[in-house]
């Protein structure tokens, strides 16, 4: 695994959770200013929270907060699948190509879910059925 150095994309309310009671999504969490002030306390939901880059899967210089795009590895009724946030008007491309990629050589359905919340879906029907239910 990777440290997350000064990145703090999934903190920023593009993921949605309740931490320490509090509701974040689509506003950022209550506890980030600047940097999480509850580090050694933050909730085990957040230590266990893994993004595609920091399982080391992507490149070095597709973190989170240098592309504009967040990915999850997520499960949907059996179904494993990476959802990918732009969390930024622009965002890089490349880093979109990478994702894409790595989905492709691994066969994972993936969907892309823009700021404006539109959704793309791809994958088989049956996956994009159950995504849509
Ligand atoms: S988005 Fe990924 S790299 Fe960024 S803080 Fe979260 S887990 Fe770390
Ligand atoms: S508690 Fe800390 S680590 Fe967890 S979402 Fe909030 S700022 Fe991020």
């Amino acid at each position: 695994m990777r440290p997350c150095g000064d990145c703090k994309a999934c903190c920023e309310g593009h993921l949605a959770a309740i931490v320490h009671g509090t509701r974040m999504g689509p506003n950022p969490c209550a506890f980030l200013c600047g940097k999480c002030i509850i580090y050694d306390i933050r909730p085990q939901l957040c230590k266990n929270y893994q993004c595609l880059w920091s399982q080391d899967i992507l490149s070095e210089e597709n973190r989170p907060d240098k592309t504009g795009l967040l990915v999850s590895v997520e499960n949907l009724k059996g179904w494993q699948y990476l959802k990918i946030i732009k969390t930024k008007e622009y965002y890089s491309q490349s880093g979109l190509s990478e994702i894409m990629r790595f989905a492709r050589e691994n066969s994972t359905s993936y969907v892309i879910i823009n700021c404006d919340l539109a959704i793309e879906i791809y994958g088989p029907e049956e996956f994009a059925k159950i995504y849509n239910k």
